[in-house]
């Protein structure tokens, strides 16, 4: 069968390699593509936001199934266009993507059905969220009801940062995204994230992940979109599994398909593992960039037999066998990132890809033949190990190897699981 791919980052890279070892596929096409993707799908220069224009390429290409990557396309309703037109899509309608593109949506699904999370209330006017500040206190959290590119959420050690947060939001610096702000309670415990995938109705649970979003070692500095990523998450033991199934993922299904919006696709839940048990941080709609890299690097199935049966809607005849081996990505980005940055800087060398490690292109271009860095995080550099530890040092192996002065990286990725195993030793 013939596939488009929808994306150009670093986990449309991971989703294409994958998706290239099926048998069943014969021509992989990726809208926009990057250099790294060109090796396994024909890149094609069309307008992701061009509805028509991706129908109609559809059509010309006999494509049989459509796969989008980002969460941009998906709030913008891309799956519905395509599904209009009879296109089989993997991802979920616009309706259903609210999940990750209204903070709002999925804490009034979680008070609906009983889903373990903060407590919270939601505002549309400054005065009135920061009276509610005032009630609770810090620490808290105040997040920008739509997508903020992940900087739309700010944790407040004290009330005035709180304030200054909701006046941030409602004087439009998220645009249209912080027209509403929600208040939450601020949750103790450890972070994972847990990936699914639904047909709407049958939930097929894939793997665990953490990941570090803030540019500086030791977790410190300004959030980005994902510095680093491993899997699986230590804290995600068969218990802790079992409950997040039980007590949040099922019950989102459920409740989806009751309010007349079924949910297709991947569900992503960013938990805190509490002392209570799990309870839902956010849902992402789609996979994370750079945990995408680190799962598809540990699944041993057809990617596109799966994708394909989440779909078609027979998720229940479906499974997913995962290397026991622990994936590591470690992400170069350009510097200055998250901050201002100079694209075009030449990649001069990268490492080999073996069977235990490759480099997944984000933001990378070919100009005059070289390449070159065009984005802010432009490299995943991925690798297998028998635990954290030996995931973390093969990585960093393969990083000595990069010739690219203009480019950082975090030299800890994993280090909390590694100081737990070397506590353990
Ligand atoms: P989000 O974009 O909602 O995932 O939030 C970004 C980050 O903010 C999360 O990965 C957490 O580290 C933190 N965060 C969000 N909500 C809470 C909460 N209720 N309690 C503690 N930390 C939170």
């Amino acid at each position: 069968m013939n596939v488009l791919l929808i994306g150009s980052g670093g986990r449309e890279h991971a989703l294409a390699w994958k998706l290239s070892q099926s048998s069943r596929l014969t021509t992989l096409y990726a809208a926009p593509g990057n250099p790294g993707m060109a090796d396994h799908a024909r890149c094609v220069a069309l307008d992701v936001a061009d509805h028509a224009a991706i129908v109609a390429f559809c059509g010309e290409k006999d494509i049989a199934l459509v796969v989008v990557g980002p969460e941009a396309p998906l709030v913008d309703g891309l799956v519905d266009s395509l599904t209009a037109a009879g296109i089989r899509t993997f991802g979920p309608t616009k309706a259903a993507a609210q999940l990750e593109g209204s903070k709002g949506f999925t804490k009034d699904l979680c008070a609906r059905y009983n889903i373990p999370t903060g407590a919270y209330r939601r505002f549309d006017n400054a005065e009135e969220a920061k009276a509610y500040v005032g009630e609770i206190g810090a620490p808290i959290v105040i997040k920008a009801d739509g997508l903020a590119a992940g900087k739309g959420v700010t944790v407040a050690r004290t009330n005035d940062e709180a304030l200054a947060a909701i006046d941030d939001c409602f004087s439009g610096t998220f645009g249209a995204a912080g027209a509403e702000v929600v208040v939450e309670e601020f949750l103790v415990g450890e972070e994972a994230s847990f990936f699914c995938l639904s047909d709407g109705k049958n939930a097929l649970p894939l793997a665990t992940a953490q990941d570090h979003k803030a540019v500086g070692d030791g977790d410190t500095g300004p959030n980005t979109g994902g510095m680093g990523a491993y899997s699986p998450a230590p804290v995600m033991d068969a218990a802790m599994i079992a409950r997040t199934m039980a007590e949040i993922i099922e019950p989102t299904i459920r409740g989806m398909a009751e309010m007349g919006h079924p949910f297709q696709g991947v569900l992503y839940a960013g938990l805190m593992i509490t002392e209570k048990g799990p309870e839902l941080i956010e849902y992402n709609a789609r996979f994370g960039d750079p945990e995408c890299q680190v799962l598809m690097m540990r699944l041993q199935s057809d990617l596109l037999d799966i994708l394909d049966a989440c779909a078609g809607g027979t998720l229940d005849k479906a499974s997913a066998e995962w290397s026991d081996q622990t994936a590591l990505t470690v992400v170069m980005a350009t510097k200055g990132y998250p901050g201002s940055y100079k694209k075009g800087s030449e990649i001069k060398s990268l490492p080999q890809d073996t069977e235990s490690a490759r480099t997944f292109h984000a933001g990378t271009a070919v100009r005059d033949n070289k390449l070159v860095a065009n984005g802010g995080r432009v490299l995943n550099i991925t690798a297998l190990g028998h635990n954290v530890t030996e995931a973390q040092t093969h990585a960093y192996e393969l990083i000595e190897d990069i010739n690219w002065p203009e480019g950082f990286c975090r030299r800890d990725i994993g280090w909390r699981a590694v100081a737990r195993e070397e506590a353990k030793d």
